[in-house]
C-alpha cells in the first residue's frame, strides 16, 4: 500500500461543502491514498477582512502538499476583493489550465455528439496581470503582458499533453492579425515548438473564426492551446455545448504545484439543498489522482462515473424524463458512483489516463547574452484637451519644444495617426501618443538622458502633462514596437 499523499482541500462556499463531501466519499471508497489537510478560503476569510480570500498560513499547507483540491467560492460583490483563483494560479506558478470537454451523448443532451477536446489555456499572463491605470479623464488602460518563457511553457505543455494522451492535432488560437507583437509571439513560438513534434498535426486559427468553428463543429478540434483571456472564454463555451458546465473539471498545473477544481461557481441559489451535481469536482479529483500517481484509481472512479451516467442516474441539472431513469441528490449521486466502482461503462468510451511528463516539460530558452537591444526613440503619452483638441496645434507646440536631439515623428490618438497628415473625421480623446525619434544621430540611437531632457522640457517649459512613456527599442536591429494605424 503506497503512503498516503497529503493534499490540501478547501470546501469553499455555496454548494462547495456538499460537492466536496460527495467527492471525498467517492475517493475514499475507491481507495485513493490521500490525506486531506483542510484550509478555509472564500467568503468567511473575505469577511474577516482579508481581501485575498485566503489566510497567509494556508500557503504553508499548499507549499507543503503542492496539491490543492478546491471547491468553488463566492466572490463578494464590490471593489477591493481580489480573485482568489488568479492569486492562487500566479502565486503558485500554475501556468497551464487544462480543461477536457467531451459529450456524454445520448445520456446528456448535446447537439455535438462527437465533441471530445481539451482546451489548454495559458494561466498567468495576458490581461490577467491586472495592471490597470486611469491615465486621463477619458482613458483607462489594461496592460496585456506576454512573455517568451510563458508562451514556451504552455505550448510545450499542450504538445506533451497531446503526446501523452495520443491526441492527433494541436490547434493554436490567437489574434495575431491585430496584436502582431503579443499574439504574434505566441503564434511564432507555437510554430517553433511544433517542429519538435512532427508526429502531431498543427493548425492555427484566428480566435474569432476559431471560436465560431468551436461552437459549430467542435468535433474537428482535438487539443486547443491559447492565451489566457481567449482560453477563459472558449473553455466555458466548450463545456456548455458539451452538455453542461456542471460536469467539467479543470487542472491548473505548474512546475511544483497543481490545483484541481470544478469549472462552475458556488451556485448560491441551490446551496444546502442537496441538488447540486458533484460531477465537475469529481472529474477534477480524477485529474488530481492522475497527477499524484494514482491513475488506476482515477480510471476506476471515472469508469464508475461514466457507468452512473449511462445508468441514467442523474442530478436535477441534467435529468431528462425518458432518457434518465432516476433523479438523485448530490449525496445520492455519490452513492450511485460508489456502487458502480469496479464496473465498466458499456456505451461511453472508458477513460485511460496518463501522466504528462515529457523530458522537456517546463523547459524555456535561456536568455541570449549576444542579443543587441538598442533604444531608438520614445513614445510620450500626454493628457491634453486644449485648443479644441486640434492635433495640428499639438503637433506645432511639440515641434517647438522637442529641441535638438529628439524630434517629433508623429502623434496618434487611440492608435490612429492624427499628425502629421491626420484625417479630420478621426475622433480625438484626451489621450495622445507622441512619438519622438533621434534628430541628429546617424545610427538613429537615442539615450536615456535625452529622453529625460525631453520630459523636463515638456513639463517645465511647455507645461504638458505627460502620463507615461514607452521606450522604442530594436532587438538585433529589428523594430520591436507597433506603428500607427493609418501610417
Ligand atoms: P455558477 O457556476 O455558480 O452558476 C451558474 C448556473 O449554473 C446557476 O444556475 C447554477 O445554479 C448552475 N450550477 C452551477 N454549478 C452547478 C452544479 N454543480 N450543479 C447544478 N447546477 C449548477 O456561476 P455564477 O452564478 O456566475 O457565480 C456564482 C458565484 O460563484 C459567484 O460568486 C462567482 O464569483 C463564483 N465563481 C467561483 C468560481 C470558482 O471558485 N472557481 C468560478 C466561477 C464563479
Amino acid at each position: 500500500m503506497p503512503e498516503k499523499k497529503k493534499i490540501t482541500v478547501a470546501y469553499g462556499d455555496g454548494i462547495g461543502p456538499e460537492i466536496m463531501k460527495a467527492t471525498l466519499n467517492i475517493l475514499d471508497a475507491a481507495g485513493a491514498q490521500i490525506d486531506p489537510q483542510v484550509i478555509d478560503i472564500g467568503e468567511k476569510v473575505f469577511k474577516q477582512g482579508n481581501p485575498a480570500g485566503i489566510e497567509p498560513s494556508s500557503w504553508d499547507s499548499l507549499r507543503e502538499t503542492q496539491v490543492f483540491l478546491k471547491a468553488p467560492i463566492t466572490t463578494p460583490q464590490g471593489g477591493g476583493f481580489k480573485s482568489l483563483n488568479v492569486t492562487t494560479r500566479t502565486t503558485l506558478g500554475l501556468y497551464a489550465n487544462v480543461r477536457p470537454c467531451r459529450s456524454y451523448s445520448p445520456y446528456v443532451a448535446t447537439r455535438h455528439n462527437a465533441l471530445d477536446m481539451v482546451i489548454i489555456r495559458e494561466n498567468e499572463e495576458d490581461l490577467y496581470a491586472g495592471i490597470e491605470h486611469q491615465q486621463t479623464e477619458e482613458v483607462v488602460q489594461s496592460l496585456k503582458l506576454i512573455s517568451r518563457p510563458g508562451c514556451e511553457k504552455i505550448i510545450r505543455y499542450a504538445f506533451e499533453y497531446a503526446k501523452a494522451y495520443n491526441r492527433k492535432k494541436v490547434t493554436c488560437f490567437t489574434k495575431d492579425n491585430i496584436m502582431k507583437l503579443a499574439d504574434g509571439l505566441f503564434h511564432r513560438i507555437f510554430n517553433e515548438i511544433g517542429e519538435e513534434y512532427p508526429e502531431i498535426e498543427k493548425d492555427h486559427m484566428i480566435i474569432d473564426i476559431g471560436s465560431a468553428i468551436l461552437a459549430d463543429k467542435p468535433e474537428t478540434l482535438d487539443v486547443v492551446v491559447t492565451l489566457n483571456l481567449y482560453g477563459d472564454i472558449i473553455s466555458d463555451i466548450a463545456a456548455q455545448i458539451a452538455g453542461s458546465v456542471g460536469l467539467g473539471g479543470s487542472a491548473n498545473v505548474g512546475e511544483i504545484c497543481a490545483m484541481f477544481e470544478a469549472i462552475h461557481g458556488s451556485a448560491p441559489p441551490i446551496a444546502g439543498k442537496d441538488i447540486a451535481n458533484p460531477s465537475g469536482l469529481i472529474n477534477a479529483a480524477i485529474m488530481m489522482l492522475v497527477h499524484i500517481g494514482q491513475p488506476d484509481i482515477a480510471t476506476d472512479i471515472n469508469n464508475a462515473w461514466l457507468k452512473t451516467m449511462e445508468d441514467g442516474i442523474h442530478t436535477a441539472d441534467i435529468y431528462r424524463p425518458g432518457s434518465s431513469t432516476e433523479i438523485v441528490g448530490t449525496q445520492g449521486f455519490a452513492k450511485a458512483v460508489i456502487g458502480n466502482l469496479g464496473k465498466i461503462p458499456k456505451q461511453l468510451k472508458p477513460a485511460e489516463f496518463k501522466p504528462v511528463k515529457g523530458s522537456k516539460l517546463h523547459q524555456t530558452t535561456p536568455s541570449d547574452p549576444s542579443l543587441k537591444k538598442e533604444l531608438i526613440g520614445v513614445d510620450v503619452f500626454l493628457d491634453w484637451k486644449e485648443d479644441n483638441r486640434d492635433p495640428q496645434v499639438l503637433g506645432k507646440k511639440l515641434e517647438a519644444v522637442s529641441g535638438n536631439s529628439l524630434k517629433l515623428d508623429m502623434i496618434t490618438n487611440r492608435g490612429v495617426k492624427v499628425y502629421p497628415e491626420g484625417k479630420p473625421e478621426t475622433f480625438a480623446t484626451d489621450h495622445w501618443r507622441c512619438r519622438f525619434v533621434s534628430s541628429e544621430a546617424e545610427d538613429g540611437l537615442v539615450s536615456h538622458a535625452q529622453i529625460l531632457d525631453l520630459l523636463r522640457r515638456l513639463h517645465e517649459d511647455a507645461k504638458f502633462d505627460f502620463i507615461k512613456t514607452e521606450n522604442l527599442y530594436t532587438f538585433n536591429g529589428k523594430r520591436a514596437f507597433s506603428s500607427a494605424r493609418g501610417d
